[in-house]
């Protein structure tokens, strides 16, 4: 009897979506590997000519060169793209090769985009100083406001981009109105998921068009490399991503995508387990701080709206210490556990002051509008015992003088 494949949709599109997460996607070789294979090759060879040409005019399908395809990658691909529920998904570079592809492989002169005001450092950065410089023009709402999304659209908007949550403030998208608002108009959206990934929030199920990530967070999980990945329909991602990315380059390496396909074994295990330490430390810094935004705790002003879109609130929160930048330099420094670090989703708890680090490029006016306030410090809660980190915690709020 054939066994099961990875590759055959008939098949993995019945499976549940742990079982997707650790079986979609894989092709096996000759040797009936258990693992999946990492294929190490820029390169392919071919049997004739005609094998080639064939390949190169689209009318036979087989790989051609790793900046088009790479079994590694394709396998990876696949798994995330069975993950999301989409048609179709493309790895890429990074992160933010993945929402600078995902952006530049649409827009044109002329066109405009609406962006949730609570963003990744970097994507804001691309929007005034990419896009910018070719007359895409772009508004900046607050995500959390439905009015302001169907304020901001103008006759040439063709994008709305956000993340939800997004970094750091958590500020909650309301993915059906605003997803929705955009179909009735003939505008895409492109989510950035990383904060939640597709083990706990799947934006396309709520009708986005493009899921963009940075696979480097919960996806690897382990804090090994940098990978991203696009999800669509097949009609994007073939006709209107793959023509950009297979002739601009921003492809992901083998080995990394091998490196995250083994992530996504364990994502669904690591993105509940660290959700439910993330709410237990996160009730202990509430009784402890001024001001915490976290998506699973009911006194955030968004519980209600994340938890619906959302299987759990995720790894990351953050939260306000009195005493500005110095109190949570203050705080940090005696942190014994926890580690000073700007990534997320990593199994290690880590903590980072996001002023100073990944919001420092959008300078004091920026971050007032994004709501990033001095006395900030934004965690990403591991695979520890939640009560290390909590006693932790309670220690070092305790010597800043907390
Ligand atoms: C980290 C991050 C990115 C960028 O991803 P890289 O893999 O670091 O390039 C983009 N968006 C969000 C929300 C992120 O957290």
């Amino acid at each position: 009897m054939k066994k099961h494949t990875g590759t055959d949709r008939s098949i993995s599109a019945k499976w549940r979506p742990a079982t997707r997460a650790v079986r979609a996607g894989t092709m096996r070789s000759e040797h009936g590997e258990t693992s999946e294979a990492l294929y190490l090759t820029s390169g392919y060879t071919y049997d004739d000519a005609q094998t080639v040409a064939d390949r190169f005019a689209g009318e036979a399908v087989g790989m051609q060169y790793s900046r088009f395809q790479n079994p590694t990658v394709a396998m990876l691909e696949e798994r995330i793209a069975m993950l999301e529920g989409a048609e179709a998904c493309k790895a890429q570079a990074s992160g933010m090769a993945a929402m600078t592809s995902a952006l530049l492989c649409m827009l044109s002169s002329g066109d405009h985009v609406v962006a949730g005001r609570a963003a990744f450092g970097s994507c804001r950065w691309i929007l005034n100083n990419v896009l910018n410089r070719f007359g895409i023009t772009h508004t900046v709402v607050d995500g959390r406001d439905n009015a302001a999304w169907e304020a901001a659209v103008q006759p040439n908007t063709k994008v709305f981009f956000f993340e939800t949550p997004a970094n750091p403030t958590l500020d909650v998208v309301d993915l059906e109105f605003v997803c929705g608002l955009a179909k009735s108009k003939g505008i895409t959206t492109i989510v950035d998921n990383a904060f939640a990934t597709a083990a706990l929030q799947r934006p396309l199920e709520f009708g986005a068009d493009v899921v963009a990530y940075s696979a480097t967070k919960l996806m690897d999980g382990q804090g090994r490399v940098l990978a991203g990945a696009i999800c669509g329909s097949d009609e994007w991602i073939n006709g209107t991503l793959s023509p950009f990315q297979r002739n601009t380059g921003p492809v992901l390496s083998p080995f990394n995508a091998w490196v995250v396909m083994k992530g996504l074994e364990t994502l669904d295990l690591r993105a509940h387990k660290q959700s439910e330490n993330a709410l237990e430390v996160g009730k202990f810094v509430e009784g402890r701080v001024a001001k915490i935004l976290h998506p699973g705790l009911p006194s955030f002003e968004q519980h209600n709206l994340a938890m619906s879109q959302m299987d759990a609130c995720g790894p990351i929160f953050s939260f306000v210490v009195e005493g500005g930048r110095d109190k949570a330099f203050a705080v940090l420094d005696a942190l014994e556990l926890v580690d000073i670090s700007n990534n997320i989703g990593d199994a290690k708890s880590l903590a980072c002051h996001p002023a100073s680090t990944t919001h420092n490029n959008m300078g004091p006016e920026g971050r007032a509008e994004m709501g990033v306030e001095e006395g900030m410090i934004r965690i990403n809660v591991g695979l520890e015992d939640p009560l290390d980190v909590i006693e932790d915690l309670d220690q070092a709020l305790t010597r800043a003088g907390l």
